[in-house]
């Protein structure tokens, strides 16, 4: 007999079960609005042209595939806490960041929820925004820490719900850990203004939480890093302590190359060198050390001027493009007198909106027009094409009547 006969068949996971069900599904009609990831406006994957170029350029350069340290390639780690932290952060100068390659921003947010839970004081809660990407809850229960939501989004509005978040603040007990996605949240699209972000920052202040900012989007948001980057910023020049996972799985379109940072920035040097040794005991017992391939190819475009200034171009080319669709499709609702607002698709910004559709309008979409998203009527804009966009407007209008 099997030992692990008793072993449960776990749920399938939500967003690839979507997927399968997208394949399978024979209409040409079809459109997958579940995908986090970007396409074109053939709805193709995209490879921007700076990656390529750096590929050509690790091939070329013969480089060998020896080990990383356990803290990862130093001219990538370097470089991505500058475009995290900026060029003219404080912490940076005065070394009270330490910043470790990890498996893009899902293996960051690992690292980082492995090492507070070994840190920070016994019974230290977690706190998610509910919603949240699904994985979160996941991650930070399997490193052994308690989650909890704090209120973030209003239904009423298809907005942020602000009172209710500072008052889920205010109610946690001290010093606990919150994540806050620091642009374009994921699954709502629903960001803090900068005046927002200042009163988040206040109860956080007065409460003692400790900041833990999830950076999937920089750039892919606004178009612009440093702006998508504001949150990250303000907080540390107001002098808190805080982590930040950063991917470059969706900014570089490295998806499965998997190339992200934890970074670390504590109060005084000192303490920062002691973190430090701590997070490599932690990263070595996980993964040894970090793979090499992306981090290559992530550096080059970071330290290389010109591969730096043509990234922004075709961060502005994706951002655009999606911003672009928000657009027309606010505008299609509003010529078919679709009814209900629907100013929040333009106001809510990065990957994905949350279109406010409802679970059974979510299922007839799919069943009578072919269109796929999930269950809480979030679309990714990225599978929106200029090819596609009246169809789902009409769609949209048809099961929302
Ligand atoms: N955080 C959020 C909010 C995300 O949306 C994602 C990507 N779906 C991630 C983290 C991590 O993605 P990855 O591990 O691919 O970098």
């Amino acid at each position: 007999a099997s030992r692990f006969a008793e072993v449960p068949l776990a749920p399938p996971d939500a967003i690839l079960n979507l997927s399968t069900l997208y394949k399978a599904d024979t209409s040409a009609k079809k459109v997958d609005l579940g995908v986090g990831a970007y396409r074109d406006n053939d709805g193709k994957p995209w490879v921007l042209p700076v990656v390529r170029k750096a590929e050509t350029a690790i091939y070329e350069s013969q480089v060998e595939h020896e080990y990383l340290p356990i803290s990862g390639l130093k001219s990538f780690t370097d470089a991505a806490a500058t475009l995290i932290l900026g060029g003219d952060s404080v912490a940076i100068k005065e070394n009270r960041v330490t910043s470790f390659q990890s498996i893009s921003g899902t293996g960051a947010l690992c690292l980082g929820a492995n090492f507070l839970k070994h840190f920070l004081p016994q019974g230290t809660i977690v706190l998610l925004s509910n919603p949240t990407w699904a994985n979160h809850k996941n991650i930070f229960n399997t490193a052994g820490l308690e989650a909890h939501e704090y209120v973030y989004y209003n239904p009423a509005t298809l907005g942020l719900n602000l009172e209710g978040m500072l008052a889920s603040l205010r109610e946690a007990p001290n010093g606990s850990v919150v994540v806050l996605h620091a642009c374009a949240h994921n699954p709502t699209g629903v960001d803090p203004t900068q005046d927002q972000w200042k009163q988040i920052a206040d109860v956080m202040q007065t409460k003692n939480h400790f900041p833990f900012f999830d950076c999937a989007y920089q750039g892919f948001a606004s178009g612009d890093l440093d702006r998508d980057a504001f949150a990250i910023r303000y907080f540390i020049e107001r002098g808190f302590e805080c982590s930040v996972a950063q991917s470059f799985a969706k900014n570089l379109g490295l998806y499965g190359e998997r190339v992200g940072c934890y970074h670390v920035v504590s109060r005084t040097s000192e303490i920062t060198d002691k973190v430090r040794s701590q997070i490599a005991r932690v990263s070595r017992a996980i993964i040894s050390n970090p793979p090499l391939y992306g981090a290559r190819v992530a550096s080059q475009v970071l330290n290389d001027p010109q591969l730096l200034a043509e990234w922004k171009e075709s961060l502005r080319a994706m951002s655009g493009r999606i911003i672009e669709m928000r657009a027309q499709l606010r505008q299609r609702l509003v010529e078919l007198q679709t009814p209900g607002n629907w100013d929040h698709i333009v106001n809510q910004i990065g990957m994905f909106s949350f279109t406010g559709l409802k679970l059974a309008q979510v299922e007839a979409i799919k069943s009578k027009h072919h269109i796929y998203m999930t269950g809480n009527g979030r679309i990714s804009m990225a599978g929106l094409s200029t090819r596609n966009i009246d169809h789902v407007a009409q769609a949209i209008d048809d099961v929302v009547r």
